[in-house]
């Protein structure tokens, strides 16, 4: 068995900025020579999340829109009144979506559905540049 660390960076301008990251996954993955187990991504910071979607501007507006309804930006947070950074919204809709995925994979291809790719989502108020984790388990 082998585990094997990779990091890239995402210019992101947040309030939900949704970036396709698939590719740069998979290229980690035929990097590590690897032909079975599971890649884990992670994104360290409590205002952005790493999840699944239809990487397609309908379903990613959709996104949005739910997301805006879950925990909308203009309502009232202690985190604001406590801290005064107005990114309350942003940790909210994070520790919903969560941090990190794990994804199967065999035959040095990643098992997502063909419509399913792995996205970024930054939820924070302002722009980052964000350091996604790729870490990969297997042999
Ligand atoms: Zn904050």
């Amino acid at each position: 068995m082998s585990v094997q660390s990779f990091t890239f960076q995402v210019k992101t301008k947040g309030f939900s900025d949704t970036h396709n990251i698939t590719t740069k996954v998979q290229e980690f993955l035929s990097r590590s020579k690897l032909a079975i187990g599971i890649a884990a991504v992670f994104v360290p910071g409590s205002t952005a999340s790493i999840t699944t979607i239809e990487y397609e501007s309908g379903a990613i507006e959709d996104l949005k829109k739910a997301i805006e309804c879950l925990a909308p930006q203009n309502i009232h947070y202690d985190h604001d009144a406590r801290w005064g950074d107005g990114n309350g919204f942003a940790h909210v809709r994070a520790a919903l979506l969560g941090p990190s995925l794990s994804i199967p994979f065999k035959e040095g291809e990643l098992q997502l559905g063909t419509w399913q790719q792995i996205v970024l989502i930054d939820f924070d108020n302002r722009p980052r540049n964000r350091e996604v984790l790729v870490q990969i388990v297997g042999e």
